[in-house]
């Protein structure tokens, strides 16, 4: 009988565990009275043909759903700049901000988002690869320089940095992480070439230089995030699917990523 009762209060015990330490996206976020509860979601790619739809390509219908829902319930799509005017209190954050993010600068940031913030009036980030427009030869897979300096004269996309050319992933090296075979001072100079590299090269083609380093594939670590400080950017995007709670620096943001399928109704009840 003893036994018995040791079983129960274990298994009571570990259920209280998991229920007190979920961290599972659906944790209500509770804020004190001048914490500004931020979303912001992560896109990749959108595509009309449905064999591509999944992780990180939606349908046009899907995104143009999302601008609608977000609109209706309230929120207001922000950039890395307004963030960082509010945080140096130039000026004020909406009531409900949002953030809407594109990684990678595929070609349909151009062809369907941008056409879709054209008609809604609403603000998107895209974080682009330095190497990727250079490389363009109008075969319509990433942005041009030019596409991109279109879309910024709008006033709502606003570009970041997603590396020169630290966009791979392989067994030597996961995105912008120090590879384990690397020496400290090799690697410290290859991130500042490519931040360096890639901040000339939007000034040099008429872009806004950038203040936010989009981490590719999520991937960091504090050396990496020290040496992106150092190289003067303000604020970086990672891949932690929680919502941001604004506070004192804007390091490490965290995004959800939307999926074909998925219903961001859920995130924005969060923020609320
Ligand atoms: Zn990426």
């Amino acid at each position: 009988m003893k036994n018995i009762w040791k079983l129960v209060f274990s298994l009571a015990f570990t259920l209280c565990l998991i229920i007190c330490f979920d961290t599972s996206e659906i944790s209500p976020v509770i804020n004190t009275e001048n914490d500004v509860n931020l979303p912001i979601l992560m896109y990749h790619k959108i595509s009309e043909n449905s064999k591509s739809w999944g992780k990180y390509c939606i349908s046009p219908a899907e995104f143009e759903n999302d601008i609608k829902l977000i609109l209706k319930r309230g929120f207001t799509p922000i950039t890395i700049s307004d963030l960082e005017n509010h945080k140096n209190g130039k000026s004020p954050l909406p009531e409900k901000p949002i953030m809407l993010t594109f990684d990678d600068g595929n070609h349909s940031d151009y062809t369907f988002a941008y056409p879709l913030a054209l008609k809604y009036k609403i603000k998107f980030v895209s974080s682009t690869v330095g190497a990727y427009p250079e490389e363009y030869k109008g075969g319509h897979v990433y942005l041009s320089w030019e596409e991109m300096r279109e879309m910024e004269k709008s006033g709502l996309v606003e570009f970041q940095n997603h590396s020169y050319n630290l966009h791979n992933f392989s067994s030597h090296r996961k995105g912008a992480l120090k590879s384990s075979t690397e020496e400290d001072d090799a690697y410290i100079a290859l991130i500042s070439n490519d931040l360096s590299v890639s901040q000339k090269l939007f000034a040099e083609n008429g872009l806004r230089v950038p203040t936010c380093f989009t981490y590719p594939f999520g991937m960091r670590d504090d050396t990496l995030l020290k040496l992106i400080k150092e190289a003067g950017f303000t604020s970086t995007l990672g891949t932690y699917a929680r919502m941001n709670v604004i506070g004192e620096d804007l390091f490490d943001l965290k995004r959800f990523n939307r999926e074909h399928n998925y219903d961001i109704g859920k995130i924005l009840d969060l923020a609320e």
